[in-house]
């Protein structure tokens, strides 16, 4: 048998995922991203992908260049009956050993079809080739069992491509398998999230802090109005993982303090139900541009009942005037703004509105022009704010910072 690659922390992997399907608009590569969050709970990282199509040389060649790159390279796909399935083969000359028939397998695939009430073709008895001193995994949802190839300080997996094979071969197979040759990697996680606040801005705040360490490894991720910060530390025990996310992940509180609406990857709805709930009060909306996308995200939260007394849909002038009573102003206005989250309070009997009025995207007088009010037990109060005048983001930012200004008088 060959020598195992040495232990050492850091390890890193390649994974290719092969299929012509994948290489069109209508199939995605999804066995990746499992296989990857599984290596990392391993304190594997990937360290780069790929998609191949069934095409032996462009396999062969991706299969040199990821072994290249990493101790470890796991295939997925093209491991079924057919002619086009060329996973195996690839691996075989890249390595340039042999293959023969498995007696073992073949009787796998033999008993899989009787208790189907089939019986097995030709064609199956390609699936049943193993590598030359190849260990095989056991397939108990499909034909393909899977490969474990140990060769020159490197390992190369082969895996079946349907997910539900895929997946229980993973987590019963590999990963035990991968455990044995990997130094015990304990992960800590923290997940911060900040609203309204520039990715720039951010990260000028506190990548003088993470810069300065390697693990925990610190990645900034933003969306429209919404930026996450995740730090993954790894240590030998548990306890040390926790400590050094622990040490910088104070240190990134301290600096954003109560921007953080979410220390544990909460989405803000959620953060702002909590608070709601805590202080038994409840919140009403009063949406015109936003059309129901706030009301929307606060009933995406379970058990939102709770605190949430419901809204109005006021899209059309007219609406908007008969639920804030006639008055000569603009329907966007500060004063339209004051008056519909004052009316949502009053109609819905609730703590807390919300009132959302404004120009999303290019149309109207004033494109991105967006008044929030809340209404409130110590009174009302209006802002306005000018967005990109692009409408999805638009009303999305709406949505994000109705919320988090609602937050913050909570707090
Ligand atoms: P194969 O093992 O290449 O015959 O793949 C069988 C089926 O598994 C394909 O038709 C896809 O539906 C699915 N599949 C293969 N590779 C992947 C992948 N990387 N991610 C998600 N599904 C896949
Ligand atoms: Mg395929």
């Amino acid at each position: 048998m060959l020598e195992p690659p040495s232990p050492q922390p850091g390890w890193v992997a390649e994974i290719i995922a092969v299929g012509s399907e994948m290489l069109t608009p209508t199939r995605l590569d999804t066995n990746s991203l499992f296989l990857t969050e599984q290596l990392n709970s391993a304190g594997v990282e990937v360290a780069g992908k790929r998609v191949v199509g069934d095409h032996r040389s462009r396999l062969e060649d991706a299969i040199r260049h990821a072994m290249a790159g990493a101790p470890v390279v796991i295939l997925t796909g093209g491991l079924g009956p057919t002619e086009d399935d060329l996973t195996r083969d690839a691996v075989c000359t890249a390595l340039g050993i042999g293959q023969s028939l498995n007696t073992d397998v073949i009787a796998a695939i033999e008993a899989r079809f009787a208790r189907l009430g089939r019986t097995m073709s030709a064609n199956n008895r390609r699936q049943a080739m193993v590598p030359d001193g190849a260990e095989i995994f056991e397939n108990p949802h499909g034909t393909a069992p899977g490969l474990w190839i140990q060769r020159d300080g490197k390992v190369i997996v082969m895996l079946p491509g349907p997910p539900g094979e895929l997946k229980p071969m993973v987590e019963r197979s590999l990963m035990p398998r991968l455990r044995l040759l990997l130094p015990a990697m304990h992960l800590a996680t923290r997940r911060f999230r900040v609203a309204r606040m520039p990715e720039s801005e951010l990260d000028a705040l506190i990548a003088p802090v993470y810069t300065h360490y390697a693990n925990p490894a610190t990645t900034v991720l933003a969306k429209v109005g919404d930026i996450e910060v995740h730090l993954r530390a790894r240590s030998s025990t548990l306890d040390e993982a926790e400590r050094l996310c622990q040490e910088v992940g104070a240190k990134i509180e301290e600096l954003l303090g109560t921007r953080i609406y979410s220390s544990n990857g909460d989405p803000l709805e959620t953060v702002v139900g909590h608070l709601l709930q805590s202080r038994g009060e409840t919140l009403a909306v009063a949406e015109s541009c936003t059309g129901g996308l706030l009301g929307g995200r606060i009933t995406d939260t379970a058990g939102s009942s709770a605190w949430f007394r419901g809204g109005y849909i006021v899209y059309h002038e007219d609406l908007k005037r008969d639920l804030a009573g006639e008055f000569d102003g603009s329907p966007v206005s500060e004063a339209m703004a004051l008056r519909l989250a004052r009316a949502a309070r009053e109609r819905a009997q609730s703590t807390w509105a919300i009132s959302i009025t404004g120009y999303a995207g290019t149309g109207g007088e004033e494109p991105g022009t967006i008044w929030i009010g809340i209404a409130g037990p110590d009174g009302t109060a209006a802002q306005r704010f000018q967005f990109f005048g692009e409408r999805a983001r638009d009303r999305a930012l709406a949505t994000q910072t109705a919320l988090d200004l609602l937050r913050f008088k909570l707090l």
